[in-house]
């Protein structure tokens, strides 16, 4: 059985479904072939957007069904299981795929100048810039330099950051 933080069901969930699910979730999470009525009570939600949700994370391959015919009023009724494996590998795709547009971001803003102006209405880089003749489009004022040395730490520091959520989740 996979180890899942509280954290990687959450990320995965949110991302797959919005925070709207996060109830629904926290009640499957550790039962197996739970029935969707049982779900819907226990978040206390009507049995139809309940069912809404399930089909999203089913989409995402988060949970699996089993369904059984009820003898007694003759329909099915689907049995849900949450899919643990699956949401740690989602969780470290995502991870993956915001370290990599961060990294791209890292590259521009490395290689490239950028100037703001100092009413704060915008920031070009240099071919822009240029473009408006180093005055601002909306105000007017001179465009200035801009020193992305903080903005560049702050990226950095935000790539560390995933980098160490993935390894130890
Ligand atoms: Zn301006």
């Amino acid at each position: 059985m996979v180890k899942l933080s509280k954290k990687i069901v959450e990320d995965v969930a949110v991302e797959v479904a919005g925070e709207e699910v996060l109830p629904l979730v926290r009640s499957i999470q550790k039962k197996s072939n739970i029935s969707e009525f049982l779900i819907a009570k226990s978040i206390k939600m009507e049995i139809n957007p309940t069912r809404n949700l399930l089909y999203k994370l089913y989409n995402a391959n988060l949970v699996t069904y089993n369904r059984k015919k009820d003898k007694v009023k003759g329909w099915y009724v689907y049995y849900w299981t949450f899919n643990p494996q699956r949401a740690k590998f989602l969780f470290h795709d995502l991870k993956k795929r915001k370290i990599q547009k961060l990294e791209e971001r890292l590259t521009r803003e490395r290689k490239g100048f950028y100037y703001n102006c100092s009413n704060n209405c915008i920031r070009l880089d240099f071919e822009r810039a240029t473009e408006f003749e180093y005055k601002c489009p909306e105000c007017g004022n001179i465009l200035c330099e801009d020193d992305n040395k903080k903005r560049i730490e702050f990226i950095e520091r935000e790539i560390l950051n995933l980098r160490k959520e993935m390894q130890t989740n």
